[in-house]
């Protein structure tokens, strides 16, 4: 049996996209690795499925580059990485292995502490991130993510409040951004442009992010320094 645990965060996503996104995106990511991997060429789909369960999300995580805009509830890297590691702790008295399916980049840190604990300790545990190859001028809440909602959760995004946010290559701002959080480089908490996302582009990296997180899946092999399957 394969526990699959979302784990998204409560924060700022310009006014477009509701605070939730990355926990919609983590679960969303969770439930089409499990499909698609059951709808594959197996000969019972029902005993297939029986193999995986998908854990409610964990809806916080660790965004205090975000905490400065309302709607963010962070718990910090910390905080985070002791509940991943009871979690994984006590999921492992039952299942053979657990994979975390990350939504939001501020968790890596928080998921590398509490992933290679846990297989320090013997029980078989992974996480990949429900990303594709990044845009470092396309980080959050822009053009990728609103097209992923726009195709997902077309209902929960605004588009008539999408604006262009800061588009700066991310190494250029993270000094700033260190300092004084996202706020310091973009005054709507948006980085990248939402205003060029559409259904259609949301549909195409979709597909892309869940055929990589699959192949990560299937090969199941974790880093020795960071849990993380590749
Ligand atoms: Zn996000």
């Amino acid at each position: 049996m394969v526990a699959v645990l979302p784990v998204g965060a409560t924060e700022q996503h310009g006014l477009h996209l509701p605070p939730e996104t990355d926990t919609l995106l983590a679960v969303a990511a969770a439930g089409a690795l499990v499909d698609e991997l059951v709808d594959g060429p197996v000969d019972d789909p029902g005993e297939a499925r029986a193999c995986f369960t998908v854990l409610a999300a964990l809806a916080f995580g660790a965004s205090g580059e975000h905490q400065a805009f309302p709607g963010t509830v962070s718990m910090g890297t910390e905080a985070l990485a002791s509940v991943v590691l009871e979690l994984g702790r006590s999921v492992s008295t039952w299942a053979d292995r657990l994979l975390i399916v990350n939504g939001h980049g501020g968790n890596v840190e928080a998921l590398r502490l509490a992933v290679t604990r846990l297989r320090y300790e013997g029980r078989d545990a992974a996480w990949l991130s429900c990303r594709t190859a990044e845009d470092s001028t396309d980080t959050h809440a822009g053009h990728a993510e609103t097209s992923l909602m726009l195709h997902l959760h077309p209902d929960l995004v605004d588009m008539e409040r999408a604006e262009k946010g800061c588009t700066a290559p991310l190494r250029e701002i993270l000094p700033a951004m260190r300092e004084g959080g996202v706020a310091a480089v973009s005054p709507t908490g948006v980085l990248g442009d939402p205003t060029t996302a559409s259904g259609g582009e949301g549909a195409r990296l979709w597909h892309l992010l869940v055929a990589e997180a699959r192949a990560s899946l299937i090969a199941w092999n974790p880093g020795d320094a960071d849990g993380m399957l590749r």
